[in-house]
């Protein structure tokens, strides 16, 4: 008998882009202070880093619209804090239940905004927000089982600093626990992509919250540092960049404002020889080419055990250059825009001094379109542990690759780190795998799996990676006083 040979089919991709006439977006978007959007001083275009088209002018905020939502915060919070458990509850139900109305609308801004492919702002970014609601609408009348049946008290008003690679989603990971333990919120969406935070607005005034409950500032980062420093401000909730969360945690030093930081990472992705490797390539693509590589815990340094690193580079080398790279709202489109030419700017500079430094680079060769950030999905091998990519955040789609010979080499490496957000670790073996995460200092661990996120489990760093929990009943503690 003989066995005929299949012939190879390569697939081409059909043009895929998703519809935008559905959306209805106002030209110009105010403050949202007290329940209603209020004008500004000041209107700044956001653009489409896809296109550098502007989007919407959108008002920014001073410092007298900070004392409104200030005032206005903590005139509604006392209200806010006493309502029944249930009736609160049923406000970020209807928060929930709002966005999942509008998630293909929020899914094309968010991906208008940011530059991330769609597939991501629609089956990732969405629909976790809400779910982010829905947890903690559950929790509000139950808060005494979250903290080990101790009596609490909110904390009053909190001030929110969220950063642009999940905008919608860091507003959801920080408003909702601050609600549901009866708070009231000041956000500040980043200068780069204020717009679903803006919709998000117009949400919660459909849900009917009381006035003041929620108000939301956009600005830049010196807005960000005004409301850090502004009298009237029970907690400050942040994420970002290590550098600002210093600053931030300097200027409230000696105060009696609470601080949580979520901030950066390098985080390790551990590939062990007795590992699925076809799996852990794919783990590879998502750890670090999902949202173009702006994730704080982005498996950005590789950690590849040395009897499987040709075979594992080769894989993986041949799986990047079937990333399809370009415009984001292209349903087949896997690495959209970067955020915004700033970004660009940081992720080539650091490129440059791998290369510089003995690095070797290779760049998937592909067709970028000719207005936009675009950032080729990067490679680089002949990692030094003390090389600037090893050791830095890039935020952006590079890979550094290192190897290691021995399971304690592998946590040694891992753990050379000022960061400590999270870790990857891919193997065969279940008693290997719980023994590596149980010696890494890492706040999230992922086990043959990576950029795994629930709102029922808790997300927070050790190290430079900051303080405080979110997501899960360990979320709730950040927003809560004990009092007995
Ligand atoms: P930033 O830390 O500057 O921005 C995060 C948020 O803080 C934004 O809303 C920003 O406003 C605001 N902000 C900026 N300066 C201050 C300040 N002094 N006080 C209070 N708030 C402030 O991040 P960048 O956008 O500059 O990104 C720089 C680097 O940070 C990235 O390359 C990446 O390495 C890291 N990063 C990490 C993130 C994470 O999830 N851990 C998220 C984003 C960035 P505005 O946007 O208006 O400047």
């Amino acid at each position: 008998m003989t066995t005929e040979t299949r012939t190879t089919i390569t697939w081409d991709y059909a043009p895929a882009p998703e519809a935008t006439d559905h959306i209805r977006l106002k030209d110009r978007y105010g403050l949202f202070i007290g329940g209603e959007f209020v004008p500004s001083e000041r209107y700044v275009p956001t653009i489409n880093p896809a296109t550098e088209e502007p989007i919407a002018e959108i008002a920014w905020a001073g410092p007298q619209d900070v004392q409104r939502a200030i005032e206005a915060a903590r005139e509604a919070q006392p209200r806010w804090a006493a309502l029944p458990e249930r009736e609160r509850a049923k406000y970020l139900f209807r928060i929930a239940r709002l966005i999942q109305e509008r998630s293909r609308e929020l899914a094309v801004v968010e991906t208008m905004d940011g530059g991330k492919p769609l597939r991501e702002s629609r089956d990732v970014d969405i629909p976790l927000a809400a779910a982010h609601f829905f947890h903690y609408a559950g929790w509000v009348d139950k808060l005494v089982y979250g903290v080990n049946a101790r009596e609490v008290r909110p904390l009053g008003v909190v001030g929110q600093i969220v950063p642009w690679n999940f905008p919608l989603l860091m507003a959801a990971w920080k408003l909702a626990p601050a609600l549901a333990c009866g708070n009231t919120a000041i956000l500040k969406p980043a200068e780069t992509t204020p717009l679903t935070a803006l919709l998000l607005g117009e949400i919660i005034q459909e849900a009917e919250l009381p006035p003041g409950t929620v108000s939301i500032l956009p600005g830049d980062g010196a807005l960000g540092a005004q409301l850090v420093r502004a009298p009237g401000i029970d907690k400050i909730a942040f994420t970002g960049s290590t550098g600002v969360g210093r600053d931030i945690q300097a200027a409230l030093a000696g105060q009696p404002t609470r601080l949580t930081l979520e901030l950066g990472g390098k985080s390790a992705n551990i590939v062990f020889e007795d590992a699925a490797l076809d799996q852990a390539v794919e783990g590879i693509v998502n750890g670090i080419f999902f949202n173009q590589g702006h994730v704080c815990c982005a498996g950005s340094r590789l950690l590849i055990q040395e009897s499987v690193q040709h075979e594992v580079i080769n894989k993986l080398w041949r799986r990047m250059s079937l990333l399809r790279v370009g415009d984001p709202l292209d349903k087949n489109t896997d690495v959209g825009a970067i955020n915004s030419a700033e970004q660009l700017q940081r992720i080539e500079a650091l490129v440059q001094a791998g290369e510089e430094e003995g690095a070797h680079r290779q760049s998937v060769a592909c067709e970028l379109p000719a207005r936009g950030y675009w950032f080729a999905p990067t490679l680089f091998t002949d990692v030094s542990p003390v090389h600037r990519i090893a050791k830095e955040e890039i935020f952006g789609p590079v890979v550094s690759v290192l190897s290691f010979r021995t399971q304690a080499e592998a946590i040694e490496k891992a753990n050379n780190s000022p960061y400590g957000l999270a870790a990857g670790i891919w193997t065969d073996k279940g008693a290997k795998a719980f023994e590596v995460a149980s010696a890494l200092k890492a706040g999230v661990v992922w086990q043959n799996t990576y950029n795994h996120f629930d709102p029922t489990a808790a997300f927070g760093g050790y190290k430079e990676s900051g303080f405080g929990r979110e997501g899960g009943p360990a979320g709730l503690r950040p927003y809560l006083e004990i009092v007995r």
